[in-house]
Formats: structure tokens, sequence, C-alpha cells
């Protein structure tokens, strides 16, 4: 403990450093040896385990009260995994045998429990992480939290796993204010029972927006949906594969613009010409689109018929609100008992992290692209943000842990530093 005891002393005799703790008003502060891991997401929860599975310790922050808060506290009843689950298992451990090909989000729940379990991860739950800092004086991160008891955690690596969907994005749309029926976002919607009957207007046209119509209509309510944009739709399947499966073979013979092409002619012939029900696609093919902007395709789970047939009615954007009311780009106007918001979510890194070299500050994700997105200066490290998915999340927590390990082996060589470890 000699070299952290010397820190304090030093801190002792530093006036700035009781006006700085004054100011950030902390109560205790906390060492932590190996790394601090923010979030305990499915990523989180990977990196955990890496580094568990390499001897090296890990304290995990959690703001909500539960693991894979996301899944379990923001996500609709209805939903199972996008993907197959082999794509979506984490590392080193498989998905039961006995799981379907699409998980519930019930069953990826209690795999992410039962592996949260397996490698021993108890992460702090209720603790917001509100500021990251590096300090560089004393070459370690800073990490203060909010919750009850407020606390300064420090430690020699940070690992950033709060996510691409950690904040709701909300749309200002023109009169919001002045409409009368209820407006949720789909991170509170749970299904389509309290909506039946009604004519209910759906902002958004990815896979949740997509999903709930069909939820909705599954419980007798009469959805529309607002498409201002082009959207690529794809079958989920595709030639006996999942199409993701299909794409990640393909990927490895064939230029993008090359399954691209495949892509569009095969759902051109299982799907038809989706463009006369409101659905333009755009002019890049889905997975340069995807590389280009992040945008993902839509993978059909039969909304798409339910367009065909009419029980969902496509819109074009909306241009204002009134009190019963949208009125649309095209001049339409109609009557609405609801609106669901299926906007999407955004990273909230930029409000806690005190650094903007490696994360930008726009959009709150790393500014290298993948397979670059995972590590940045002094001990930081980003897992979960390559916009792709579970299986962008596995990578990135491999890597990392093997980082880490490195320098925590190295640093275990030195005596000065073992010491603190020890004690
Ligand atoms: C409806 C839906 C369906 C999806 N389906 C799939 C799919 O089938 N396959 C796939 O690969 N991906 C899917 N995704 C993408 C999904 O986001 C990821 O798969 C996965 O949840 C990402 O895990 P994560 O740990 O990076 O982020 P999250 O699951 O969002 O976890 C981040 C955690 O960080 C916590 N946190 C945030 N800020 C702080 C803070 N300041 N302090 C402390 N804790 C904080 C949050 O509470 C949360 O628990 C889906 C996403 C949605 C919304």
């Amino acid at each position: 403990m000699d070299s952290w005891r010397e820190i304090e002393g030093k801190q002792v005799h530093d006036p700035l450093y009781y006006k700085q703790k004054e100011r950030m008003n902390t109560g205790v502060c906390v060492w932590v040896p190996g790394p601090v891991i923010v979030g305990s997401g499915p990523s989180g929860l990977a990196v955990a385990a890496c580094l568990k599975d390499k001897g090296v310790p890990s304290l995990v922050l959690e703001r909500s009260n539960c693991i894979a808060s996301l899944w379990q506290l923001k996500t609709y009843d209805r939903l199972r995994l996008h993907l197959p689950k082999k794509f979506c298992e984490l590392p080193l451990m498989p998905f039961p045998a006995s799981f379907p090909e699409y998980p519930t989000k019930h069953q990826f729940v209690s795999y992410l429990e039962a592996y949260a379990k397996k490698f021993g991860i108890v992460p702090q739950f209720n603790e917001t992480v509100v500021s990251a800092e590096y300090d560089n004086g004393l070459a370690l991160w800073r990490i203060r939290t909010s919750g009850e008891a407020k606390k300064e955690y420090v430690c020699r690596w940070l690992v950033v796993a709060t996510g691409e969907n950690a904040e709701v994005v909300t749309p200002e749309i023109d009169g919001m204010n002045e409409f009368k029926g209820s407006i949720v976002h789909t991170s509170t919607y749970g299904n389509g029972n309290m909506f039946r009957g009604k004519k209910v207007l759906v902002v958004g046209c990815g896979n949740s927006g997509m999903e709930v119509c069909l939820d909705l209509c599954n419980h007798n309510a009469r959805p529309s949906l607002v498409v201002r944009d082009t959207v690529h739709v794809l079958p989920r399947e595709m030639l006996g594969w999942s199409t993701f499966g299909l794409c990640m073979g393909l990927l490895r013979w064939f230029p993008t613009r090359a399954v691209d092409c495949l892509l569009l002619l095969v759902s051109r012939i299982m799907l038809g010409d989706t463009a006369p029900f409101g659905l333009r696609r755009p002019s890049l093919g889905p997975l340069e689109l995807k590389s280009l902007t992040g945008k993902t395709p839509v993978l059909d789970s039969g909304t798409l018929n339910k367009i065909k047939s009419g029980d969902i009615k496509v819109c074009p954007a909306i241009k204002r609100l009134t009190e019963h009311s949208a009125e649309f780009v095209d001049d339409t106007l109609e009557d609405f008992d609801a609106i669901v918001l299926a906007t999407g979510y955004k990273s909230n890194v930029p409000s806690w992290l005190k650094e903007r070299e490696f994360f930008s500050d726009k959009d709150g994700l790393p500014r290298r692209p993948f397979p670059d997105s995972w590590k940045g200066e002094h001990g930081l490290y980003a897992v979960g943000f390559t916009r792709r998915g579970l299986n962008g999340a596995s990578i990135d927590a491999r890597r990392i842990a093997q980082d880490v390990e490195r320098c925590w082996k190295a640093e275990a060589k030195n005596p000065l530093i073992t010491s603190i470890y020890k004690n």
C-alpha cells in the first residue's frame, strides 16, 4: 500500500486537493485494484467475465437495480433476439441447447443472470456514474457516482460499457404539447393491451417500430406507421438460413456490394416491391448503408404482410400535432388516440466522461470505427459501441481483457505496485 499511502500523503499537504474534494462533495473514496466497468448490460458482463477468466478482478457499477436493465426494464413483452442465438452469445458460455433459434427476452435475461452467476459478477447497483476523469498527476481515473452513498472510485483502467442505448431519443414535434392522447416511448411500451380499439400512430420504422405495429394489430388496435425516410426491409430468413448468418458467411468471400445485390434480389423475390406500400428502399444497399451510417435494416417478422393487407397504414412525416390529430407533410390530417415513439436511443457518454479525444461529443460513440473502437489512452476502453450488437460487444470484451491482463501481469512484476494490490 506504500505508493497509495504516498499519494494520500501528498494530498494531505495539497490545498488544491481539498478544494477539489469540497467541490466534488464526495463521501467515500475507494481504491479499485482492477478495472472499473461502467454498466452491467451484456457488454459490461462480458468484459467482467473475460477478466475473471484471466484472474483479473474488476468492479462493475450500474445505475439501475438489476443487470441488463435495457432488456429487463425497457423492452416490450413480445421481444425476441432479432438475430439468431449463435450471433448473440457472450464469450465463454454458449446459450443452452434447449433455447430456440431466436430466444425470447426472458430467456436472454435468464442466460445473462446465469452468466453473471457463473463468473461471480456482483455489480454495485443503484450507482450512477456522474463523472469520470483521468488525473494526470496520479495517472489514475477518478470516477464519481451519485446514489445513496456518494463515492469516488480511483482506478488504473476504466471500461465504458454504458451502451449505444443509454438514453431515449424523443423528437421535437410541433404541437406535441397540445396533443391530448397519450404519448409513450417504446422504452415504456409493454404490449398493446391498453390500446385495444384505439387508433395509434407509431413514429419510427426501425425494427422496434415495425414490431410494435404488429403487436398493436394483435391487440386489435389500429396502428399507422410514420415512415419519414427510405428503409430496407429484408426477410428474417433467406434460402433456409437466417439473413444475418447468410450475410456473415457471404461477406467472407464476396465484397459488400455483391452481397447487397444478392440480398436485394432475394428480398424482391420473397417480399416483392415494397415501394408501392410506402417503404422505398435507399439507394445504397443494406450492408453498405449499415457500415457507412450505422442504419440497421429491418428484419421482417410479419409486419410487411399487415402493411400489404392494409391493417397497418403507412404515413409520411408529421408536420404538426393538434389536440386529437396529426397533420402530415402531404397536408393530410388524421385523428389518433395515442402516439408511440419508436425513435430509438442514444449514448450518454458525453454527459459523464470528461474525455473528448476517444469519444465523440456529437454522438457519444468512439471516433474510430470498428475494429479500432475499443481502446483509448491512459487505460480507457469502450465495449459495445461498434453498432454490431452483441457480436461486436463480445469481440471488444475479449480484446479488452487480453490488453488489461497484459498490463496487469506486467504491473504485478513491479514490487511497488504489487504491494498496493496485496494490501
Ligand atoms: C429492442 C432492442 C432489441 C435488440 N435486439 C438485439 C439483438 O437481437 N441482437 C443484438 O446483437 N443486439 C440487439 N440489440 C442491441 C442491444 O442494445 C445490445 O444487444 C445490448 O443490449 C447492448 O448491451 P450493452 O451492455 O452494450 O448496453 P445496454 O444493454 O444498454 O447496457 C448498458 C448498461 O449501462 C447502464 N448505464 C448507463 N449509463 C450509466 C451510468 N452513467 N452509470 C452506471 N450505469 C449506467 C445501463 O443502466 C445499462 O444497464 C437490441 C436493442 C434493442 C433496444
